[in-house]
C-alpha cells in the first residue's frame, strides 16, 4: 500500500523468525508465481531519505545490462555505502528500473509469497538503518531482518543484505513481470500472523469511514484456465446485481465504471498487470460484501504507462491526473454531461496555471484515452513527483439533484494538501462544502507522494451540473485547485 510515511518504529529485536505454520490456504495462489534471481551487481536496495532523513523508504534500482549506468557508490571506510541514483538526472527509460513503492516489491521466503503478510520497511536501530519485513496483521509478531546500512550518513544509503537474502524478479508463466522480491531460500519457519486487518499505519486525524468487519483473507479464484489470453492481466469486476452496485463500488474505487464482459453487465474496478494489486482491490470489495471476481484479461491496447519526459534537475514536479478517459466516461449526469470531459478541461487549466508559476507538470493523460489506475500511479511514482492531484467529478443518482458540492479526499500523507486545495476552491467558487475526507481510493493508496483526489462537484446535482456548463465557472474551479497547490508549495 502507498502508506509510506509511517512513523518511525521503535527498536525491535529481530532475526530469523519463529513460530509455526505456513498456513496453507492463503498461500495457494503464491504457487502461480516464480522467481528469477538478479545478478547482485545489477540490483541494489537503497534506504531513500524522506523529509531530510526523518523517514526512509525502500528503493530498489535495477541496472539493465549494457545500458547507461544507473547509480554510483561511495564507501566510507567500514561504514555505510552512499549511493547516488544517477537516474534522477536523466531519462532512465531502458537503462534502469526503479521500484519505490511497496507494490513494486515484496518478500518471498522458501518460494512462498509473503507480500500479504509482511511489509518491507526501513527503520532505525541505534546508529543503523535496518530493512525489515514487518508483519502487517499482527503488529506484535516479530519482524524479519533482511539487511542494514552499517551506519548512517546523509543521502541514499545501500542496504547490505544479510547472508542468504537476494533480490529477484517475480515471474509468471516463466516470464518476468514488473515486480521485485527480496528472497531467502534457506528453510525458515515464518509466523503468519492471523487476526484482523492491519491498522492504518499512520494515525489519521479523522477516523476512516466505517466498514464492515473484514472477512479473513480469501484466496481469489485463479483466472479461468481455459481463457488465459496472451497478456497476463487481471480484471477485477463486480457483477451488477442491483441499482446501487456502481455506487457501492465507487465508494471504494471511485474510478470504476460500468461495462460488459462476456455478455454480463459488470462494474469494472480495475485492470492490473500484477495479480497482487488485483488481489488487494478484490479483498477491499469483498470486505464491503460486494461479489467481486477476478478474470484474466488480455493486456489493454491503450492502457500502457505514459512515458516519462525528461525532468529538469531540482524541479518541483506535480502530477495532474485527469480521471477516466477513452472508453471510460466516468460519471454521466444531467443532460448527458460526461465526467471525463470536465476532468480534462479542469486538469488542462490547472496544468497551465502551475506551469505559469514555474512548476513542472506531468499529466497522466493528455488526450481522451483510457489509462489504468495502476499506470497512473506508477507514472507518478517513477517520476518521483512531489505531489499527485487526481481530478474528478462526482455522481450520486439522477433522482438526487439536491446533492451538490465539493469533496476533497486524501488517504495518508495528503491531508494538508487536501485542505489547502479544498479551501482555495471554496474561496474561488460559490459552491457547497462537503468537506475534506479520508478514503482508500486506489490512486491515493498507491502513490508514494502526498496525493489528493478532488471531486469538483456532482454531474447529477442541479447546481453543480449547471456550473459545469459555464466555462468561466469551470475555470474558477481549476484556478482554485492550482492556487491550493501553490499555497501548499509556498509559491
Ligand atoms: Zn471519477
Amino acid at each position: 500500500m502507498a502508506l509510506f510515511s509511517r512513523p518511525l518504529s521503535t527498536l525491535m529485536t529481530t532475526a530469523a523468525v519463529v513460530l509455526a505454520g505456513l498456513a496453507a490456504a492463503p498461500m495457494a495462489r503464491a504457487q502461480q508465481f516464480g522467481q528469477q534471481p538478479i545478478d547482485p551487481n545489477l540490483a541494489v536496495a537503497i534506504a531513500s531519505p524522506v523529509r531530510e532523513g526523518v523517514l526512509y523508504n525502500l528503493m530498489i534500482l535495477e541496472q539493465i545490462p549494457n545500458q547507461r549506468q544507473c547509480w554510483q557508490e561511495q564507501a566510507q571506510g567500514n561504514g555505510p555505502v552512499t549511493v547516488e541514483p544517477l537516474l534522477l538526472n536523466f531519462d532512465f527509460t531502458g537503462a534502469c528500473d526503479r521500484k519505490t513503492d511497496s507494490n513494486g516489491y515484496s518478500v518471498r521466503i522458501n518460494d512462498q509469497d509473503l507480500g500479504v503478510h509482511y511489509r518491507l520497511e526501513i527503520s532505525p536501530r541505534q546508529n543503523d538503518l535496518v530493512l525489515f519485513a514487518r508483519p502487517t496483521r499482527d503488529r506484535s509478531a516479530p519482524p524479519i531482518e533482511i539487511g542494514r546500512t552499517n551506519g548512517r550518513a546523509n543521502g541514499f544509503l545501500r542496504v547490505q543484505l544479510n547472508p542468504g537474502w537476494q533480490i529477484a524478479r517475480r515471474t509468471y508463466n516463466g516470464q518476468p513481470v514488473g515486480h521485485i522480491y527480496l528472497t531467502h531460500a534457506a528453510p525458515m519457519a515464518v509466523a503468519l500472523a492471523t487476526g484482523t486487518n492491519p491498522p492504518l499505519s499512520q494515525t489519521p486525524s479523522t477516523p476512516p469511514p466505517a466498514r464492515p468487519t473484514a472477512p479473513p483473507i480469501q484466496t481469489p479464484p485463479p483466472p479461468p484456465s481455459g481463457t488465459t489470453p496472451t497478456g497476463n492481466h487481471f480484471r477485477v469486476v463486480v457483477p451488477i446485481t442491483g441499482g446501487d452496485t456502481l455506487q457501492r463500488v465507487r465508494a471504494i474505487e471511485p474510478e470504476s465504471f460500468r461495462t460488459t464482459v462476456n455478455g454480463e453487465a459488470v462494474v469494472q474496478v480495475g485492470l492490473f498487470s500484477e495479480q497482487q494489486r488485483a488481489n488487494e482491490v478484490y479483498r477491499s470489495l469483498v470486505a464491503a460484501s460486494l461479489p467481486a471476481k477476478i478474470l484474466s484479461a488480455a493486456a489493454p491496447a491503450v492502457a500502457s504507462t505514459p512515458s516519462l519526459p525528461p525532468i529538469p534537475r531540482g524541479a518541483t514536479v506535480v502530477v495532474i491526473d485527469p480521471g477516466h478517459g477513452g472508453r471510460d466516461p466516468g460519471a454521466v449526469g444531467i443532460g448527458g454531461i460526461q465526467e471525463k470531459q470536465i476532468n480534462t478541461t479542469i486538469s488542462n487549466r490547472v496544468q497551465q496555471q502551475l506551469q505559469a508559476a514555474g512548476i513542472t507538470v506531468l499529466m497522466t493523460r493528455s488526450s481522451d484515452v483510457y489509462v489504468s489506475l495502476e499506470a497512473r500511479t506508477q507514472f507518478a511514482n517513477r517520476a518521483g513527483a512531489n505531489l499527485f492531484v487526481s481530478i474528478h467529478a462526482n455522481a450520486i443518482s439522477m433522482s438526487r439533484p439536491e446533492v451538490n458540492g465539493l469533496e476533497t479526499y486524501y488517504f495518508s500523507s495528503g491531508e494538508r494538501l487536501a485542505r489547502s486545495i479544498h479551501s482555495a476552491v471554496l474561496r474561488n467558487v460559490n459552491m457547497r462544502d462537503r468537506g475534506v475526507r479520508q478514503a482508500r481510493f486506489y490512486v491515493l493508496r498507491h502513490t508514494t507522494m502526498p496525493s489528493v483526489l478532488v471531486e469538483t462537484g456532482f454531474v447529477t446535482g442541479a447546481e453543480d451540473a449547471a456550473r459545469f456548463r459555464d466555462p468561466a465557472a469551470v475555470n474558477r474551479i481549476a484556478d482554485g485547485i492550482a492556487r491550493g497547490i501553490l499555497d501548499y508549495l509556498g509559491r
